[in-house]
This record gives structure tokens, C-alpha cells and sequence, in this order.
């Protein structure tokens, strides 16, 4: 069974008909990429899974469950966590009330604290921070201020927005390492990126989405060597 399955998703922005039919699945401890253009859909397609978005219809279904009415903050009770595009921390806050606020759905102190433990690990930087105000970090550190906060609610999958976003070459390495070992430790990964030639290098598998509609899918390995998306997507 897959971890998440999505079917046949319908969203609208009034006339705006943004998914058409999309339907894709992530099986535990994949990482699957959904790459596409601007405006192809993809934020709305995460925006729509974790609750954010209603959709006209279809079905989103995680661990055998269907989600497409729950509430945002229900699902991420269930395991799913989304770190947004553009990050969205807390910038008035600092670094570690900005990570406590990402275990706002978890009750156990203890847990909490361990957690917060391995996130400085993973983090450093993050750690030597903790105190700054979020809104001061670097951009690469708020990516990593956001991948941390979406730790704390202790994931089974993480849905990860645009994670290269405005960031350096070196930063988009550094979030790209940080992103699969994340996985390595068991997180499952539903990753939308622009840069689709990183994103396909750390993927399994991937779709293409092109204005709404999936056009495209595969493992990760052969649609970097597909001659259309060379053309589209990788500026080959
Ligand atoms: P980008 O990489 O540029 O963020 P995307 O693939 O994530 O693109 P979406 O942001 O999901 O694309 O947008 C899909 C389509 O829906 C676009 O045509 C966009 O203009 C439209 N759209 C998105 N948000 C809204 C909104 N709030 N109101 C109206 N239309 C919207």
C-alpha cells in the first residue's frame, strides 16, 4: 500500500481550473519529486494534500486514510508535515520558539526536547542561533529554520515546497544533502522543485506537471536521460 495516494484531484481558483485529474502516489521512504513549471500547479497540489487548499474533488488518501476534508492541523497530527515556499518562519520569533512551535500538535515534553536535540544536530547552525530572531537568518538558514520546524512534529512524510528557492548554489547543495538524509532516516519525502535536475538527482521517482495535469512519470533516473525533459526541463 501506498503512503499517499492521491486521485483524480480537481482544484479551482473561482474560474481557475489549477488541477486537472492529477493522481500520483508515494510509497514509504521514497523520495518523489513533482517538477514542473511556473504556474504548473505544484504549490497547489501540496497546498491541496496537507489541507491548506479544499479541492473540488478527487481523493487524498494517506496510510489507507482519506484526508480530503480533514483540517490542516489534523493532518499533521497524522504524520504529514509542509515546509512552505518562500519558508514562512516566524520572523519576530527566535530560532528556538520557532522550532517549538512546530511540535504545537505533540504533547510529550520529553519527546519534544529529543527531538529538538536531533534538529540542532542535523542543524548546527540552527543551534548557534537559537536565540536570533528568525527573521534576521540567511536564506539558506531559514530553509534550514523550516526544515527544522517541520521535524519537530516528529513526520512520517514531509512535503517540501521550492526548497532551493533564492539560495546560492552551495546553500541548494547543502538543502539537497540535508533532504536525503533526512530520508535515509526514514522520512518520506514529497519534494516540488523548479531546479528539476537536483531534484531528479536525489528523487526515485518523479511526475511532470504541466498547466494542472500530470504529463509525465518515472523513475527519477530515466527522466533525467528523457530527451523532452532534457529539452523543457534540465536546459540541455
Ligand atoms: P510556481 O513554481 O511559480 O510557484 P506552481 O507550479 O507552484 O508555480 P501554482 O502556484 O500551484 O503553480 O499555480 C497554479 C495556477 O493557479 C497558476 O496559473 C496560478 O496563477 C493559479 N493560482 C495560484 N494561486 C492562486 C490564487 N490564490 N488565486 C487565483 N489563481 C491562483
Amino acid at each position: 500500500m501506498a503512503m499517499l495516494t492521491v486521485e483524480n484531484l480537481n482544484v479551482y481558483y473561482g474560474m481557475i481550473h489549477a488541477l486537472k485529474d492529477v493522481s500520483f502516489e508515494v510509497n514509504q521512504g521514497e523520495i518523489v519529486a513533482l517538477i514542473g513549471a511556473n504556474g504548473a500547479g505544484k504549490t497547489t497540489t501540496l497546498h491541496t494534500v496537507s489541507g491548506m487548499l479544499p479541492a473540488k474533488s478527487g481523493s487524498v488518501k494517506f496510510e489507507g486514510k482519506e484526508i480530503i476534508k480533514t483540517p490542516g492541523h489534523q493532518i499533521v497530527s497524522l504524520g504529514m508535515s509542509h515546509v512552505p515556499e518562500g519558508r514562512r518562519v516566524f520572523a519576530g520569533l527566535s530560532v528556538y520558539e520557532n522550532l517549538k512551535m512546530g511540535a504545537y500538535t505533540r504533547k510529550d515534553k520529553k519527546e519534544i526536547a529529543d527531538t529538538l536535540e536531533m534538529v540542532y544536530t542535523r542543524f548546527p547552525r540552527l543551534k548557534e542561533r537559537t536565540r536570533q530572531l528568525a527573521g534576521t537568518l540567511s536564506g539558506g538558514e531559514q530553509q534550514m529554520l523550516a526544515m527544522g520546524r517541520a521535524l519537530m512534529a516528529h513526520p512520517k512524510i514531509i512535503l517540501m515546497d521550492e526548497p532551493s528557492m533564492g539560495l546560492s548554489p552551495l546553500f541548494v547543495s547543502e538543502i539537497f544533502k540535508i533532504i536525503e538524509e533526512i530520508n535515509k532516516q526514514g522520512v518520506t519525502v514529497l519534494l516540488v522543485e523548479q531546479n528539476a535536475k537536483k531534484a531528479l538527482s536525489i528523487a526515485n521517482r518523479a511526475y511532470v506537471l504541466e498547466t494542472g495535469k500530470i504529463v509525465k512519470e518515472g523513475n527519477a533516473r530515466d527522466l533525467l536521460n528523457d530527451e523532452s525533459i532534457k529539452k523543457a526541463y534540465l536546459g540541455e
